[in-house]
């Protein structure tokens, strides 16, 4: 699951939870309503309840929750405005709450919420509009509370509350964003950090070609994916000759030097679609991919050339290699490695120095 994958699927959690609240707040009223009724507490309003306090206010938080849900369903708009229709869509319902409910002044910080919510989409350009819409609503319910009142001192200390809590609200949500966004960089570097060394799982330090055990994995794929798609590959198994000779004469260091330079030979003559292994310790496969046997020998022609022809600062001895192809002709990876094997091996008894394709045809 991605980030843009996460962001949906809270982004639908949100608007389930906006349609709760919203609920919540209806039966709320409806509660009120019976208690004033029991209570005998009749407001100057009592006549326009249901008017008033019910159905107007949940009329509005409905329909700003059936936008919402329109613009999430709608392939006409980006993932950002869909993110931007939750907040704003908060934004109307805390408005209405506040204006409706100006007589407890504490509601009309329920317009610092959709703060936070911006904060989820860890969305700077959204936070900031957001805190503009919060100044907006709360001078919006400032008037309307002020009509309803008539108060003005009392409507300024609610604003001014109301108006602390939404530079207080800025300020926690701009450090949660900070604090989100450094995090995915810490993940993100943990993801490339584990990959890298996974990298380096698979690869031999000294030549830097992919080890035995990633070559017997990925000749079971190979052979997996030939059968299943009907496609052509081969396989080369090379061997230096007489590589205990260079080792007993030049000494163990120069024999890294060749096995480096033949490294550099193979992986300089083979294209994109070849695989070069060292799977021993002069010993080397190839998997060709898309490729058959004879066209594999082409590019081992060439391998074997430079490599003979290969220059060193401690010997002017030619230093050469054996190699045995085939190519997948049905059966197992360990039956291909088997075919090859054998075909280096009646290179290494003829006289070593060359190529032995696989005679099955
Ligand atoms: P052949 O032509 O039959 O292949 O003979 P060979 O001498 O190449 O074969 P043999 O298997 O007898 O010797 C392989 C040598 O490779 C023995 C071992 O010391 C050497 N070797 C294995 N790994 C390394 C390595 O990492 N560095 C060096 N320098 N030598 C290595
Ligand atoms: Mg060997
Ligand atoms: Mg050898």
């Amino acid at each position: 699951m991605n980030r843009s994958d996460v962001i949906k699927k809270y982004r639908k959690r949100l608007i389930k939870s906006y349609i709760f609240i919203a609920f919540a707040i209806m039966l709320l009223e409806i509660i009120v309503y019976f208690l004033m009724k029991s209570q005998a507490l009749k407001s100057l309003f009592f006549d326009n309840y249901f008017l008033a306090y019910l159905i107007l206010p949940t009329s509005v938080n409905a329909l700003s929750i059936v936008v919402m849900i329109l613009i999430e369903r709608s392939d006409r708009f980006k993932e950002r405005q869909k993110n931007a229709s939750t907040v704003y869509g908060l934004y109307f319902m805390a408005l209405n709450v506040s204006c409706v409910h100006s007589y407890f002044w504490a509601v009309s910080c329920c317009l610092t919420l959709p703060m936070l919510v911006s904060c989820i989409y860890g969305d700077r350009r959204l936070m900031r509009s957001s805190v503009i819409t919060a100044f907006f609503s709360l001078f919006v319910s400032a008037i309307v509370s002020n009509f309803e009142h008539g108060d003005v001192s009392f409507v300024a200390l609610n604003s001014s509350v109301t108006f602390i809590m939404i530079v207080v609200a800025y300020m926690l949500g701009s450090v949660m964003i900070d604090y989100s966004e450094e995090n995915i960089k810490e993940i993100e570097n943990r993801i490339v950090k584990e990959h890298v060394f996974k990298e380096r799982l698979k690869r031999d330090q000294m030549t830097g070609l992919l080890n035995q055990n990633t070559f017997y994995e990925d000749l079971e794929k190979e052979v997996e994916y030939a059968e299943q798609n009907d496609v052509v590959f081969a396989l080369a198994i090379i061997d230096i000759d007489n590589f205990k000779h260079v080792n007993d004469t030049y000494g163990h260091e120069y024999g890294d030097i060749v096995l480096k330079k033949l490294s550099r030979i193979m992986t300089g003559c083979c294209d994109v679609d070849a695989s070069i292994y060292r799977y021993g310790g002069e010993e080397f496969a190839i998997i060709f991919k898309n490729k058959t046997k004879m066209q594999a020998k082409a590019t081992m022609d060439q391998v074997l050339r430079k490599f003979r022809e290969a220059k060193y600062r401690f010997t002017n001895e030619m230093i050469t290699l054996s190699c045995g192809i085939c190519d997948y002709n049905g059966g197992s990876a360990k039956y291909m490695f088997r075919k090859s094997d054998a075909a280096l091996y009646e290179a290494k008894q003829t006289g070593k120095n060359r190529i032995v394709v696989d005679r099955e045809s």
